[in-house]
């Protein structure tokens, strides 16, 4: 499998693209996990704990109305990542194709190909969704002196730019025909995921709200960087039961291996990850 994989969800066309991969560690991504639970369980799926591979899943998805790209990698001129516009031309379209750009959160693998270095818009043409609280988070220097450094300096080259083109959800609502903004916080204050629906059959991206397979299996091990552990977990599990619900395909924007995708079930009690055999 390449770098792109295409999919259709009813009536839309629907493109994971890969903008790059980073390898972690068990540390950042488990952060209270019993150590030897921990260490019986990636044994059990043959991981090492320092080399646990994460992939940047985004999604563009062509429907009848619009093309719509939910998140935009870490941008290019980087040591990592950069892929997603190389990939998109691939794939036939042009940055001024997309109309609808997607931002589930303000981290910089999400947030980082919205902008180029001096400030233009990668995706011109295109109106810009970010949850309310997100965005008034990332564009407050009040709020912006409670995180790393690193990651206050991307929001504020990359944020303010897009305020003319950018509207702003703030509770569960159709962004365009058959595609929805879903309340996911927890991993930041107004992380979102995104719900597509076409003919009954449904699409769940869950992007960061899960960062790892194994915190299907177990939802209560938050990551180092979510902002708001305890409500990591609860939006873990609204997200699984509803995926589940749905019968719903499930994009993961972290999980390994490309394409992210798979679906959640429950056995007997415990969610269960499975991925889409490529
Ligand atoms: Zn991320």
């Amino acid at each position: 499998m390449g770098d792109s994989y295409r999919f259709n969800i009813g009536d839309f066309q629907c493109v994971a693209l890969n903008d790059g991969n980073i390898i972690g560690n068990a540390a950042m991504l488990f952060a209270n996990a019993p150590q030897e639970e921990l260490r019986q369980v990636l044994q059990h799926y043959d991981l090492k704990p320092d080399h646990l591979p994460s992939t940047w899943t985004c999604l563009l998805v062509e429907t009848p109305t619009n093309v719509v790209l939910v998140d935009t990698g870490l941008g290019t001129g980087g040591e990592y990542g950069g892929q997603l516009l190389p990939l998109l031309q691939e794939e036939g379209f042009q940055p001024q194709d997309i109309d609808t750009v997607i931002l589930t959160h303000a981290h910089a693998d999400h947030i980082g190909g919205c902008v180029d270095k001096v400030g233009r818009l990668t995706f011109p043409e295109a109106t810009h969704y970010m949850w309310q609280d997100e965005w008034g988070f990332w564009t407050t220097e009040t709020t912006l002196k409670k995180v790393p450094e690193w990651a206050a300096t991307i929001a504020r080259q990359k944020l303010p730019p897009l305020a003319k083109q950018l509207k702003t959800v703030n509770s569960e609502s159709e962004i365009v025909p058959g595609i929805w903004a879903i309340a996911a916080p927890g991993h930041t204050v107004g992380h979102m995921a995104v719900e597509v629906e076409s003919r009954g059959e449904y699409l769940l991206d869950m992007v960061d709200a899960t960062l790892h397979p194994i915190q299907i299996e177990y939802p209560e091990w938050y990551a180092q960087l979510d902002q708001f552990p305890e409500q990591t977990v609860v939006t873990r599990q609204a997200m699984y039961q509803r995926a589940m619900e749905k019968n719903a395909l499930v994009l993961a924007f972290h999980f390994p291996p490309f394409p992210s995708l798979g679906h959640i079930l429950n056995q007997a009690g415990r969610w269960k990850w499975k991925p889409l055999q490529g």
